[in-house]
């Protein structure tokens, strides 16, 4: 038995990893990182058998942020070459999000660039949201609308919210150095505020932002501590305008050995490979899903992914079912999956989510 199956067999027997593991799956040797995949495939396969959740992304609001993180093409400060558009009419949402249904997603989720969402804003969410149930009540509805404020986490549960976006980003010993105009505090508050309403939390991080091993560590085991229910990984897309462009930290192996650890932390939890899987892991997209098992469908937020037909086929080549299809070999069959491409994506550069 490997170390790996060692630390994982304590899992399955219900101990909690603890951050010298997850140390342990982070720096493993590369010739070791499949074997560490395999024993933790097992978590994976303990909790979502063999399942992959298709998330959708609908853009709301493009870009015109006054925040500064140092990461986000939609950033103050940044120059980068994205298309800028506030709100899209209901009529636009609901066709984008028509087009992630079609495409087998069964959750949408509704973003809006900002530092957090009026309650006008919440309005025209709510607005929406209603519009998606009534056609779609199966489908989980997701808001990422930025920090809140009291009382709009309970409009959106109310107006049919299933879950709140809100990530932590990196540790909060890293916070400051990629953000200065909101604090850790702040977003760890949004996601509690998420929680107290009855939303079921999404909080993940973004990898490859200067970050240690251990910084790493302590930001997975935050998002345990905060019960954070889908854990979405984001691998940086240094974009040309923003203060990460030259930033280029990771190795597909490195974003394996990430999920890997995210997994072995949270065993329960809903793991997304997010914004630059394409770019960062490459043809370890596949094996990455023995870890991970959720993904974006098609487009990014500003960003252009690969093509929606491309990642139903990554779903059925590696033997894993699209959670919710009726028939799952009927998603990603020719002529089944539309080519996704929303108003603000497949711009000249990619966006992190
Ligand atoms: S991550 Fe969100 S809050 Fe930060 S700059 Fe980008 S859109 Fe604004």
């Amino acid at each position: 038995m490997t170390t790996y199956d060692e630390i994982v067999e304590g899992v399955l027997a219900g101990a909690e990893a603890t951050p010298e593991d997850a140390l342990t799956i982070l720096r493993c040797p590369d010739e070791d990182v499949f074997d560490a995949v395999a024993a933790i495939a097992r978590l994976r396969r303990a909790h979502f058998g063999m399942t992959v959740k298709v998330n959708y992304l609908v853009n709301l609001k493009s870009g015109l942020c006054p925040e500064d993180c140092g990461y986000c093409s939609q950033a103050l400060g940044s120059t980068s070459e994205i298309l800028k558009y506030t709100w899209l009419k209901e009529d636009e949402a609901l066709d984008q999000a028509r087009a992630g249904v079609r495409g087998g997603a069964s959750r949408l989720c509704m973003v809006a660039s900002g530092r957090g969402p009026t309650d006008r804003d919440i309005e025209r969410v709510a607005g929406m949201v209603g519009a998606i149930k009534e056609e779609n009540p199966d489908v989980e509805v997701c808001a990422c609308l930025g920090l809140l404020r009291d009382g709009q986490a309970d409009r959106l549960r109310e107006a049919g919210v299933d879950a709140y976006n809100h990530n932590i980003n990196t540790a909060e010993s890293h916070h400051e150095s990629i953000v200065t105009t909101h604090t850790y505090e702040d977003r760890v508050r949004t996601v509690a505020m998420a929680q107290g309403a009855g939303l079921s939390a999404c909080s993940g991080l973004i990898a490859g932002l200067g970050e240690s091993d251990e910084q790493l560590v302590e930001a997975l085991v935050a998002l345990r501590d905060m019960g954070s229910d889908s854990v979405p990984v984001n691998f940086l897309i240094p974009f040309d305008g923003t203060p990460k462009q030259e930033t280029w930290e990771l190795t597909p192996l490195r974003c394996l050995r990430i999920l890997a650890a995210a997994r072995l932390i949270s065993p329960a939890a809903e793991l997304r490979m997010a914004a630059g899987r394409e770019m960062h892991l490459r043809s370890l997209q596949g094996m990455a899903l023995q870890v991970a098992n959720s993904l974006f469908l098609g487009d990014y937020l500003t960003a252009e992914g690969q093509s929606a037909e491309d990642d139903l086929t990554l779903i059925a080549d590696h033997g894993f079912t699209v959670l919710g299809a009726d028939d799952p070999a009927s998603v990603g069959a020719a002529g089944t999956a539309p080519a996704i491409r929303r108003r603000g994506a497949g711009t000249s550069v990619p966006a992190n989510a």
